[in-house]
């Protein structure tokens, strides 16, 4: 399958869903808790991979005078995007951008908060933060969750299962390190609870596949992406133990 056709398929899929991966409005919140800005203050936010906007939406609900530039590659989740920000009464203080997170529409320097769930992995953990890090002004925060390694023990199958999906999968040890390098200080970390998985982000997909194969009936394309997710949604199943999100809060050096 082309790549076109497969992300206009996951598209499809995920649009109409709350969120675009696991997540929950309250771990975003104790996130930003860990970031120790000062909520009330003007800051200027990005959030990279928005999708659909849950974090975006939970943001500007607790930043009353944040500005947040929400970005994605998919101008149809940015669409819902701002239909549910004009819902909650907050699109005035939120802007979208259509760009790709690894040639982001931002200054240098011109960010106090850099926020991405569950989408740094795009262009990979190391890239991301290395590349984003000029947009941050001096003391600016970054907030990402990032696929980590719960243990440093896991079994063969999952084992080999990251290695081929993402190789950067690490322990959370190893990735603060490599946070650490790139010229950031660790603020705060914390692991998303199964479930943000389970009940915010597997079941709701899994609810929506018979609508799915039944508005793409007969493309084996969409057969593939569902036998995909179903693969997903079972390893983690099985070995949510072993690997998880991991939020890493942390400050421009
Ligand atoms: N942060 C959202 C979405 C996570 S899913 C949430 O937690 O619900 C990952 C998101 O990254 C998707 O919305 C996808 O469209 C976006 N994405 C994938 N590749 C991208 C890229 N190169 N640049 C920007 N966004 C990208």
């Amino acid at each position: 399958m082309d790549d076109q056709t497969m992300f206009a398929l996951l598209v499809d899929l995920h649009r109409d869903g709350a969120r675009q991966g696991p997540g929950s409005d309250d771990e975003t919140l104790r996130a930003l808790d860990l970031t120790r800005l000062d909520k009330a203050a003007e800051l200027r936010v990005a959030d990279i991979g928005c999708g659909t906007g849950a974090s975006t939406l939970a943001l500007a609900g607790r930043l009353p005078g944040a500005r947040i530039v929400a970005v994605d590659l998919f101008p149809e989740f940015l669409d819902i995007l701002l239909e549910r920000a004009r819902a909650a009464g907050c699109s005035g203080r939120i802007e979208t951008r259509a760009a790709s997170m690894d040639a982001l529409p931002f200054a240098a320097d011109s960010l106090d908060l850099i926020w991405s769930e569950g989408a740094i992995y795009n262009m990979g953990f190391s890239r991301g933060i290395a590349a984003w890090r000029p947009l941050l002004r001096p003391g600016g925060v970054i907030a990402v969750s990032e696929i980590t390694w719960l243990r440093p023990d896991p079994p063969e199958e999952i084992g080999r299962h990251w290695h081929a999906e993402y190789p950067e999968i690490a322990t959370a040890a190893e990735k603060i390190v490599i946070l650490e390098r790139a010229g950031y200080d660790l603020l705060g970390y914390l692991v998303l609870p199964s479930t943000n998985w389970i009940d915010n982000y597997y079941e709701p997909t899994e609810e929506r596949i018979p609508a799915f194969l039944e508005r793409h009936a007969g493309r084996p394309e969409a057969a593939a992406v569902v036998g995909m997710e179903r693969r997903e949604i079972d390893l983690y199943r099985r070995y949510q133990d072993w690997f998880g999100y991991g939020f890493y809060v942390a400050r421009k050096r």
